[in-house]
């Protein structure tokens, strides 16, 4: 892509599980009790953050952050989509029939509901990010 070239849809994407790193969005953070709670704000990682986030265990257990797609830059990317949401479809057998869809932000420009659409969102609070491999909690 050129400089004079506007982003296509698909490239504005935005990966619900990607690093913590400064800029990416705080998209989840897990309660105690195991429950991923969804942020209505929009809470952006600063160096400072990142500094305090060294200092948790787990970090990929504890939150997830949302940052741009990357495509076919990322280890997750086959055949032209996101493979995460369709690796998490067998989770949804487990789950009940009307369970609600997590408040999320991002819906608007997430890959994988735009993959997948809501069944996604169901398994969406099961799926941790853990050495750049996704699965669920
Ligand atoms: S709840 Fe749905 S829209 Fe929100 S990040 Fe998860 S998969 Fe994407």
């Amino acid at each position: 892509m050129t400089d004079r070239e506007e982003p296509s849809a698909e490239q504005q994407l935005t990966c619900p599980s990607a690093p913590a790193e400064v800029g990416a969005r705080v998209l989840s953070v897990r309660s105690p009790e195991g429950v991923a709670e969804y942020l209505v704000t929009d809470l952006r990682v600063t160096p400072d953050f990142l500094e305090a986030l060294s200092a948790v265990p787990n970090v990929d257990g504890r939150f997830r952050f949302a940052s741009s797609c990357v495509g076919s830059a990322c280890a997750q990317w086959q055949d032209g989509r996101c493979s995460v949401p369709s690796k998490s479809a067998e989770v949804i057998a487990q789950l009940p029939s009307d369970a609600d869809l997590p408040r999320c932000s991002i819906r608007a420009s997430c890959r994988w509901f735009a993959q997948e659409g809501k069944t996604v969102c169901l398994t969406c609070p099961l799926i941790t990010r853990t050495d750049g491999a996704l699965s669920p909690a």
